[in-house]
This record gives C-alpha cells, structure tokens and sequence, in this order.
C-alpha cells in the first residue's frame, strides 16, 4: 500500500533517524516508553500508541510503559500506568524511548537514565543537553503522536492495528486542539488519514474524549463569573485550593477550562492559575494559551516552558501573579493585533 506524499516526504527528512531508532529497536529485548509527567492526551496517545505498535510487532520483546495516571484519562481512554520495579531496571539493558517531553526533569520516571540507550520523539523545545543519543525532533509537529505515527507507519513490513492507531489518533486530535491550531498542516492530516483507515469511530472516540460531568458545568460556571481581563486582553482566573475542594476538581481539572477564553475579540492570551497544595512541590500552576502571540519565552521566564500558543508555568504564591500578568500583557500592548 502505498503512502501519502506527505508521509514519504517526512520519512525521507529523518531518514537516518529512523533507521538508527529502528536499529535500537531491533537490537533491544527490553524497551520501556516514557512521557512527560502531567500527561495529557498527546503524551498519553503517544506513549500507548507506540507500545502497542511494538507489542504487536514485537511479540517476543520485553515492552513497558511508565509514569503517573492522569486523573481522568485513565481508565477512561488509557489502562493504569505500569509499575516498574528497580529489580527489572537491574536485569540487563534495555532502550529507553522518551516520547513528547524534552526536559529531564519533566520526564515521568527519572529512572530513564539507567537505560543503555536513550532515543526521543518529541515536538517541545528543550533546556540544556539532550537526554537522548537520537532524536527526532520537529518543533512544528502538531502533536508528538503526528511524529510517532509518522515512525510506524511508514516502517515497512510492520503493520498498524486499530488499537494502536486510535491511541495516535487521540493524541493528535488533542494537541492540534481538533485540527484547529496553526500547527495543523497537510502531514498532521496525512497521518490522521491514515490512522482512520484502520477504523476507528470517530463519534465514539470523541465522546470517550470530550465527556464531562454535572460538576465540571459547576467549575464552567465559576471560572465565567470570576476572571479578569488586563488592560491590553490577558485573561486569567485562579483556582485555590479551597475553591478547587468546594468544586470537588484537582488542580489538572482546575485548567481544562481556560480554552473557554478561545476565540474571544479582544483576548489575545489567555491562562488558568490552579493552587497545587502538593506539599513536595507547593505551587501555583499556570496553563498559558494563545490566539496569535508566542507566549513560549514567558513560559519558560517562569519555570516552564512549552508551545508558541500553548504553554506552562508557575509561580510560587499569588504575589508573583501582577508580574506575570505584566509580562504577558506587555506581548499585547506591543502587538494590539495579537488580540
Ligand atoms: P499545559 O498547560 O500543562 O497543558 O501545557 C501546555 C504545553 O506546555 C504542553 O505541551 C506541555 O507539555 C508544556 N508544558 C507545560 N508545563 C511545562 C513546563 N513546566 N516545562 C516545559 N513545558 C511545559
């Protein structure tokens, strides 16, 4: 079968990426897949969607995956993460493949540096060194699965199941926010193209992703009646810790409403502030989006980092939060067509 011209053309600029990340794959018995920590549905989709791609490929190899549960996604759309225990890490080498995250400390297991090889796919600019020895690094890629996806099917003689394609699938419908981004090009749809013809339903898969409760309308609710917009069209609310309990939502809940400041005349950058009373690492996280402004150096100003229209932060307590405020609003007031 033969392949869309966007997908040949991918596959012939990181040719010799592949061929070494399919070389390691061959050579390693054991293989785990790591992503980033807070997972979302890229992070996730891509992990899943490439440890069942290599379990089905691979039958006689010694697969994993690792990293934290989401607090809704699972087991709604991804199983319980696996357990690794320090005893399997001992036993021998094995490869680690790093996928959707580039920062060491963001990655979901730090135990990824005992692994003989490291390679990545990711679609995040990174500080410092790179983790891995091979990367395939596209900044421009829609999703991190768009990247994956690419990877396996255009891996000739390996074949594609229909689990495997709704796990990419999934990813990369939530980080092109549906096809929506200006990250969405001809190849994201290529390989959602190609995904779809290994039949997924569509209408169910959505539902399975977008469902929500009563009370997630209650959070809706209180967010619309408690933001604030600056003076050049930031709009921000936070979520304490008391607010977020009497919601009954988790900080990861608390920003899955800021996208409701989408599309708004007048806001050009918009950001939920969640209390995380976690007391390892008490802090106030800040999801960042955007309709036009690269908001990405902010982010990393600010203890993050992540996409030109879609990133995150933190700040320590709220006296931090008019100074954020100014460095975003200063991107408006310069750009007032960024609104
Ligand atoms: P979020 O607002 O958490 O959904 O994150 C938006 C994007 O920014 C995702 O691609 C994340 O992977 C990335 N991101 C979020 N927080 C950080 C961080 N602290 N460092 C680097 N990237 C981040």
């Amino acid at each position: 079968m033969s392949l869309p011209s966007e997908i040949r053309d991918f596959g012939r600029k990181f040719h010799k990426e592949y061929r070494v990340i399919r070389q390691a794959i061959e050579k390693y018995d054991r293989i785990v897949v790591y992503r980033h920590i807070k997972p979302d549905f890229d992070a996730m989709g891509t992990q899943m969607g490439l440890y069942t791609f290599l379990k089905d490929n691979f039958p006689g190899k010694d697969v994993h995956y690792v990293g934290d549960n989401h607090v809704a996604f699972t087991p709604r759309l991804f199983p319980e993460t696996e357990r690794l225990t320090d005893e399997w890490l001992n036993q021998g080498p094995y490869l680690a493949i790093v996928v959707d995250v580039g920062d060491r400390e963001r990655i979901a297991d730090p135990r990824f540096e005992k692994a003989e090889t490291i390679v990545k796919f990711d679609h995040h600019p990174f500080k410092g060194e790179d983790v891995a020895r091979h990367s395939v690094l596209l900044l421009e890629a829609a999703a991190a699965s768009e990247i994956v996806a690419d990877f396996c099917l255009s891996w000739k003689e390996k074949w594609m199941s229909q689990e495997a394609a709704e796990y990419f699938y999934i990813g990369i419908v939530g980080d092109s926010g549906r096809f929506m981004y200006s990250s969405t090009s001809t190849h994201t749809f290529a390989v959602a193209m190609e995904l779809l013809k290994e039949g997924i339903d569509l209408p169910k898969l959505y539902r399975r992703m977008y469902v929500k409760e009563i009370d997630d309308l209650r959070s809706t609710a209180y967010v619309l009646s408690h933001f604030t917009v600056s003076e050049h069209g930031v709009a921000y609310y936070t979520l304490d810790a008391k607010t977020q309990e009497e919601l009954k939502i988790t900080p990861e809940r608390g920003k899955e409403n800021v996208n409701v400041f989408s599309n708004i005349t007048g806001i050009g950058i918009w950001c939920s502030i969640t209390e995380d009373p976690n007391p390892k690492d008490y802090c106030w996280r800040i999801s960042i989006r955007s309709k036009v402004a690269d908001i990405s150096p902010v982010a990393f100003k600010w203890g993050g980092g992540g996409h030109a229209n879609a990133s995150g932060a933190k700040i320590k307590d709220l006296g931090e939060l008019p100074a954020f405020v100014k460095d975003l609003d200063d991107i408006l007031k310069e750009h007032p067509e960024y609104r």
